[in-house]
Parts: structure tokens; C-alpha cells; sequence
């Protein structure tokens, strides 16, 4: 075997310049720089950090120090290197664990350490990048519930009543301020964290009240610099949740419903921040709810403000939008104008018994009528675009979906349509264009 080069790096625990026992190379990730400073095998590491962590006595940082801080350059672990360590951290704490009577709660507490140590590592990895690791998302998640729970125990095992009524330098006092400043208000600052970093729109909005538990318990122990932290990430998870299209659509309806309420359903407010929502709905697809609403707006308008009415004007003017039903022509070239895919038409009515779609087009941004020409073109080529009223016809196998109602919220790699229906007991369902029509006037409805 060749001899390495003289410099070349060589572990700084064991000296060996190749790979470990298991086959594994030397690793570093920390701060420490040049061909040759602070390589080292992880399992060395491990070892080390072992010995360290025996030595501890009660210390929570001698415990952890090795675990997280590179003994080169002082600087924490990073990346894989420091997911790896924190988790071997944790399986030697919990074989490590076992209660020993003279000091069981500093026992208890050390795989809390470990737990709280890997959580750290995964949220600066997953903060790190762009692209989030979902599944490690899911995992810090889980070790802080983790965590939260093993507080919850070690708390009902210490029965430390009326710690608050003790000096705030008394034992009591302490340990307690640690269970809960260092442990589980970390664990509910955490949760809701890794609920933001998991994006969904739900968990944007549930993430609050975890912010808000940690913020009481900062609180309560006069951290005004933490509470303040956790009132951001709360700003932060409200303003995330408003931008997505779930909060957006949401809070449209809460104002809205708020108006009815409070000045009344004919009101100029009321029908302004109907035609809001409306215009929302619309967004999202949910063309049937959206033109309904409006057709209530429109007309409720017309009666009280009259026909002048800014808010008929505008409702009007939305309702004539919402009226178009536009789809998109499979084939253009069938047609004879030798047009891509994916233009728009607006179909006009049936012909044939539905056989024949009537259509106007295409339609160009801006519009413009005096460009468009009327095809007569065969139904099952004329796909209905997202948020377009439909009702299911001809279906032989779901033939309890015909004579059904919904709107396409989608289009499927497949050809087909995504239908949800307005009876919303039933499923939605993904249907063949062929099988599909478009309905052009909707009952006024509620
Ligand atoms: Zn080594
Ligand atoms: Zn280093």
C-alpha cells in the first residue's frame, strides 16, 4: 500500500490517516480550515464525546459540549456531521439512562439533553436549505412532542408543589425554571417551528397556539426577550397563513360574514366585501359558489341601491365574467386555424342534442370580439377550464353521478377532468370530458 502523502489529514483522535474500523473516511464540518485541521472518523468522535459525557457529573453543558462543539476550533458541528453526532448523542443517552435514586432527576434529564440537542441540529439543517426535508420536518416534530411529554412526566414525578412561592434562587426555583424555560418551552417553540417549515396551509394556522404556550411560560418567568421572539413567530405563521389561498379565502369570508352581521346583508360594505369573497372563490376554483353569490349580491343591489349603484355596476360587471363559460379546444387544427394547444374559446350553447359545442374564439388578452370567429366543434373535444360549472351525463359505471353538479377544479394527466360536486357528501371524482356539460345558467340558489 502506497504510503499517504506526509500532510495529508489524519484523524486527531486516533492519528490513522484512513478510513475507521467500519470502512468509513475521515469527516469534518465545523469551522476548522487548511488540508490538515480537525478531520476526524465519527466514530472516534462518538467515542470521545462518550468519555466526555461520562465525566460530566452534573453538568448540562460538559454533557453536551462534545456532542456539539468541534474541541479544534470551539465552533458547533454542522450539516450531516451534526445530525449524525446528535444522534448517536441520543442513543447513548438513553442506554446511559437509568434512575439512580441519589440524583434521578438529573438522570431523567439527560436524554432530555440529547432530545433537545438533535432538535437543534435538525431545525439549523433544515433552515439551512431551501428545499425542505419533509421527512425530517416530520421527525424534529416528533422528538419535540417527544420531549414535551418526558417534561410532563418528570414533572409529575417531582410533585414540586409551590415552587413560585420559593426564592428564586432555591433549588425548587431553578430546576423548575429549567424544566420549563429550557425544555418545554423550547419543545412548543419548536413544534410550532417545524410546523411552519412543514407548510402546510393548516398547520400555518395551528402552529399559534404552540407559540403562545412558550410565550406564557417566558413570560411568567419575566424573559421578555424570549416572549418577544415567540410574538414574532406568531406574526410570522399569521402572515404566512393569510398569504397562502386557504387564509386569503378564509378571512374574505369571516369579513363578509362579519359585515352581514353587523350592518346587515343590503348594506354597500356588505355587498363590497361579498364581491370580494366571490372573486376569491372564483380564484380557487369554486366557480359555482362564487356565481352564486354574486347573483345574490347582484340582485340584492339592483333592489335596494339601484341599477346606477356603484356596487350594482360592479357586481354586474363580475357576474357578466363569472357568466363565461371558457373552455379549451383539443385539436385546434381540426378547426382549420392550426393553433396550439391550450387556447381558449368561450363556449356558447349545445347543438345536436350536445353533440356539437358552439364556441367563440380564441380569445386573446385583452379580448378583443371583432377577431373571434364561432366553430362548431364535437363535444368530447372541448375541455372545460378549472372553476367551470358541469353536470355529469352517460357515466355507465358511477351512473349515480349523472344528473350530478360540480365544478372542474383541474385537469388530470389522463385526459380527464377533476369534478367536485356541489352535494358535498359526494366524493369528487375524475371524469372523461365526453361525459361531461357545461352548465351555462345555474339556479339562483341560497
Ligand atoms: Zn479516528
Ligand atoms: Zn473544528
Amino acid at each position: 500500500m502506497a504510503a499517504a502523502a506526509p500532510d495529508g489529514p489524519s484523524c486527531y483522535i486516533c492519528l490513522d490517516e484512513g478510513p475507521d474500523d467500519a470502512g468509513k473516511p475521515l469527516v469534518r464540518d465545523c469551522s476548522c480550515r487548511g488540508d490538515a485541521a480537525g478531520f476526524a472518523h465519527l466514530s472516534c468522535i462518538i467515542k470521545y464525546a462518550e468519555q466526555k459525557s461520562i465525566q460530566a457529573e452534573d453538568s448540562i453543558n460538559a454533557f453536551c459540549q462534545a456532542w456539539e462543539i468541534c474541541p479544534n476550533c470551539n465552533q458547533s458541528f454542522q450539516n450531516q456531521l451534526s445530525l449524525d453526532l446528535t444522534s448517536a448523542f441520543v442513543s447513548f443517552a438513553d442506554k446511559a439512562r437509568g434512575y439512580d435514586a441519589e440524583n434521578s432527576t438529573w438522570e431523567g434529564m439527560k436524554e432530555m439533553i440529547a432530545l433537545k440537542s438533535k432538535i437543534k441540529a435538525i431545525i439549523s439543517f433544515v433552515r439551512d436549505r431551501v428545499i425542505n426535508n419533509i421527512n425530517l420536518v416530520m421527525e424534529g416534530k416528533m422528538l419535540s412532542e417527544k420531549l414535551l411529554s418526558m417534561v410532563d412526566q418528570m414533572k409529575k414525578d417531582l410533585k414540586m408543589n409551590r415552587w413560585e412561592h420559593m426564592p428564586s434562587d432555591s433549588y425548587e426555583y431553578r430546576h423548575n425554571k429549567m424544566l420549563c424555560v429550557d425544555f418545554e418551552a423550547f419543545g412548543y417553540s419548536l413544534i410550532g417551528k417545524f410546523m411552519i417549515l412543514g407548510r402546510e396551509k393548516e398547520s400555518l394556522k395551528t402552529a399559534l397556539p404552540y407559540f403562545e404556550k412558550a410565550r406564557i411560560i417566558y413570560n411568567l418567568f419575566g424573559m421578555d426577550e424570549n416572549s418577544k421572539l415567540m410574538e414574532n413567530d406568531m406574526n410570522m405563521a399569521r402572515k404566512l397563513y393569510l398569504s397562502s389561498e386557504t387564509g386569503l379565502l378564509e378571512n374574505a369570508r369571516f369579513i363578509y360574514e362579519n359585515n352581514t352581521e353587523s350592518v346587515g346583508s343590503a348594506s354597500e360594505v356588505t355587498i363590497q366585501s361579498g364581491l370580494d369573497y366571490a372573486e376569491l372563490l372564483k380564484k380557487s376554483r369554486r366557480g359555482i359558489e362564487a356565481e352564486q353569490l354574486v347573483m345574490k349580491l347582484a340582485s340584492g343591489s339592483r333592489r335596494v341601491h339601484g341599477l346606477a349603484h356603484n356596487c350594482t355596476v360592479r357586481a354586474d360587471l363580475i357576474l357578466e365574467y363569472f357568466k363565461v363559460r371558457f373552455v379549451v379546444v383539443m385539436m385546434p387544427d381540426k378547426l382549420g386555424i392550426g393553433l396550439g394547444l391550450g387556447k381558449e374559446f368561450q363556449a356558447l350553447r349545445y347543438e345536436n342534442d350536445g353533440l356539437i359545442s358552439v364556441v367563440t374564439g380564441p380569445i386573446t388578452n385583452p379580448r378583443r370580439g371583432d377577431n373571434e370567429r364561432i366553430f362548431h366543434v364535437a363535444s368530447d373535444l372541448i375541455h372545460p377550464t378549472p372553476g367551470t360549472p358541469v353536470i355529469c351525463h352517460g357515466l355507465i359505471n358511477a351512473s349515480h353521478l349523472n344528473g350530478k353538479v360540480g365544478d372542474v377544479r383541474a385537469f388530470h394527466k389522463n385526459g380527464r377532468l377533476a369534478v367536485h360536486f356541489e352535494d358535498e357528501s359526494q366524493k369528487p371524482a375524475s371524469v372523461k370530458p365526453e361525459n361531461l356539460r357545461i352548465v351555462f345558467d345555474l339556479p339562483t340558489g341560497g
